[in-house]
C-alpha cells in the first residue's frame, strides 16, 4: 500500500476528532471558543501540529490555547482510541496565524511560557491523574530533599505502578541520598543521587512533595520541563505550570499510590507492597499519629495480604538506631528546654553535633518526637543549625496547633503536626524568636490555635 497520501488521511482524521471533542466539551475551564482549522502531520506521523483559531480578547485567546496544550494528553488518548496506527501522534497545538492575522506566533508562545511558570497548578482527579500518566511513555520520578520512608517509599511504589501499566522508561533521581534504613527496598539501588544530567522524559514526576524548591538540585535539571505532574499529600498548592493531585486527607504520599493501582484496575504487585508500606507506616508513626484514618488501615490490610514481613521492615526501619544516631539524640534529649507552662519543649543540634557523633543529616529524622511525647508538650521544636546562617526547624503538635501554617511565615510547610522549615538564619537569634512566638500563641489560646 502506499503511505504517500497516509498523512494527510491521518491528519484528517485527527483533525475530524479533535473537533468533535472539542464540540462536546472540553474539560479545562481555560478553554474557551477554539475551532481546528488544520492539522499537519510529521512524515514520520509521530507530531501532529493542530492548528486552531482561538476567539474572544486576548488573554481569552490565550488562555484557551494554555488550556488545549494542558489538555494535549488526553486529547491524545481519545485520539488513539479512533486511530488505527501503531503509535498515536504527540499531539500540538498552535494558533491559527493565517487566519488569525493580529496574532503573533512568537510572542504567544513567549507568554504562554510565562503564563506557564505562574499559572496555577491545574489539579486533576485521581483517574484524571492516571490517565494523564498513561499518556505519557518515558518518565522522570524525584522526591524531596532529606527524603524520609513516605518519599522513598512512594517514590519507589509509583516506579512499581508505572511497570504494572506497561511503562518501561523510567528513571529516578533524588537531591540526597536513599538513607540507610531504606536501602533495602526493591528499586532503591536503582535512584541515582545528585546527578549532573537527567534522561530525556516526556514526563517529570515530583511525588511526596508539592513546591520545586523542595527537590533541591534537581529543580535545576527540571526546571524548563513542560510536563511536571505532582503526587503528593502536603499542605499546599503545588509548583506553578504544573498538572497534579495533591490530598492532604492522605497520610502518605504512598496511600495515593495504593489507590492508584486499585483505580487503574492493577494489583499491587509484592515489591511494591513492601515500598508502600513503609511508605505508609512511617508517615503515620506506625498507624499511630493523628493522620492515620480507617483507608489507611484499609490499605495496610490489602499490603499485608500481599505478604509484607511486618516484624522485619519494623525492626529495621523503627527500632535499630544507628549509634551515631543514638549519640545526637544524647545531645538533643540533654539541652530539651520548656516554656514555662511546660507545652513547648525544645531543643538543637549543630552541624558540628553531627559531625562529633560521625552521623549524617538522616540521622535527625524523626528526632524532635522524643521531645513531643514529653507529658504536657503540645509543640515541640527541634533546630539544626546545619551552616552558620543556614537553620532547619522541625515542629510537632497536637491537632490544634497547626505547624505547617505557623512555619509558613518562615517559608516552610509540610503538615498541621509535622512540619519543617529551612531559614537562611543563624541558629540562636531564629529560635529565640521562634521559642517566644510559640510560648506566646500556646498561652494566648491554651485550647485550641490554628494560626
Ligand atoms: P521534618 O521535620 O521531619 O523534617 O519534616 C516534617 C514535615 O515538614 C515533612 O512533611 C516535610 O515535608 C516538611 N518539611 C520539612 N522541612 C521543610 C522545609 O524546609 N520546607 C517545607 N516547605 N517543608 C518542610
Ligand atoms: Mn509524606
Amino acid at each position: 500500500m502506499s503511505t504517500k497520501g497516509r498523512p494527510k488521511r491521518v491528519g484528517e482524521l485527527i483533525r475530524h476528532e479533535i473537533a468533535s471533542l472539542i464540540a462536546k466539551g472540553l474539560k479545562d475551564p481555560r478553554i474557551g471558543f477554539v475551532s481546528v482549522m488544520g492539522v499537519r502531520m510529521s512524515p514520520d506521523l509521530n507530531y501532529a501540529s493542530v492548528y486552531v483559531s482561538l476567539y474572544g480578547n486576548e488573554s481569552e485567546r490565550k488562555s484557551s490555547l494554555i488550556g488545549l496544550r494542558h489538555s494535549a494528553g488526553w486529547i491524545r488518548r481519545e485520539v488513539g482510541k479512533c486511530l488505527h496506527t501503531r503509535i498515536t501522534p504527540e499531539i500540538r497545538f498552535f494558533p491559527d496565524d493565517t487566519l488569525d492575522q493580529v496574532y503573533h506566533l512568537e510572542e504567544v508562545f513567549e507568554e504562554i511560557h510565562k503564563d506557564q511558570d505562574t499559572s496555577p497548578m491545574l489539579r486533576l482527579d485521581l483517574p484524571g491523574l492516571i490517565e494523564e500518566i498513561r499518556g505519557f511513555d518515558s518518565f522522570l520520578l524525584t522526591t524531596h530533599v532529606n527524603p524520609d520512608g513516605d518519599a522513598v517509599g512512594s517514590l519507589l511504589g509509583l516506579t512499581h505502578f508505572l511497570r504494572a501499566l506497561g511503562k518501561t522508561s523510567i528513571a529516578c533521581v533524588m537531591h540526597d541520598p536513599v538513607p540507610q534504613r531504606y536501602a533495602d527496598l526493591p528499586g532503591a539501588n536503582k535512584v541515582v543521587i545528585n546527578p549532573r544530567k537527567v534522561p530525556e522524559c516526556q514526563a517529570v514526576i515530583i511525588i511526596d512533595v508539592a513546591g520545586r524548591d523542595r527537590i533541591g538540585d534537581i529543580n535545576e535539571l527540571v526546571r524548563h520541563h513542560q510536563r511536571v505532574i505532582v503526587i503528593d499529600h502536603h499542605l499546599g498548592e503545588g509548583p506553578s505550570g504544573s498538572i497534579g493531585y495533591i490530598d492532604s486527607s492522605y497520610a502518605a504520599s504512598g496511600e495515593i499510590v495504593a489507590d492508584m493501582f486499585e483505580l487503574a484496575g492493577l494489583e499491587i504487585t509484592p515489591a511494591a507492597a513492601h515500598c508502600l508500606y513503609v511508605a505508609q507506616t512511617t508517615d503515620t508513626g506506625g498507624y499511630r499519629f493523628s493522620n492515620t484514618t480507617p483507608r489507611s488501615h484499609r490499605i495496610a490490610v490489602k499490603l499485608l495480604e500481599l505478604g509484607v514481613d511486618v516484624a522485619a521492615v519494623s525492626q529495621r526501619v523503627f527500632d535499630t538506631m544507628p549509634r551515631p544516631k543514638f549519640e545526637l539524640l544524647r545531645q538533643v534529649l540533654n539541652r530539651i528546654e520548656f516554656s514555662p507552662d511546660g507545652r513547648l519543649a525544645h531543643s538543637y543540634v549543630t552541624i558540628q553535633d553531627l559531625d562529633e557523633a560521625g552521623a549524617t543529616k538522616e540521622h535527625l529524622d524523626n528526632l524532635v518526637n522524643y521531645a513531643r511525647n514529653i507529658e504536657g508538650v503540645r509543640v515541640a521544636a527541634l533546630f539544626f543549625g546545619s551552616g552558620p546562617e543556614i537553620t532547619k526547624v522541625s515542629l510537632r503538635s497536637d491537632p490544634d496547633f497547626n505547624a505547617a501554617v505557623f512555619l509558613e511565615n518562615y517559608g516552610g510547610g509540610g503538615h498541621a503536626a509535622a512540619a519543617g522549615a529551612t531559614i537562611a538564619r543563624p541558629l540562636d537569634g531564629l529560635r529565640d524568636e521562634i521559642v517566644n512566638r510559640i510560648t506566646k500563641l500556646l498561652t494566648d489560646a491554651p485550647e485550641g490555635i490554628s494560626e
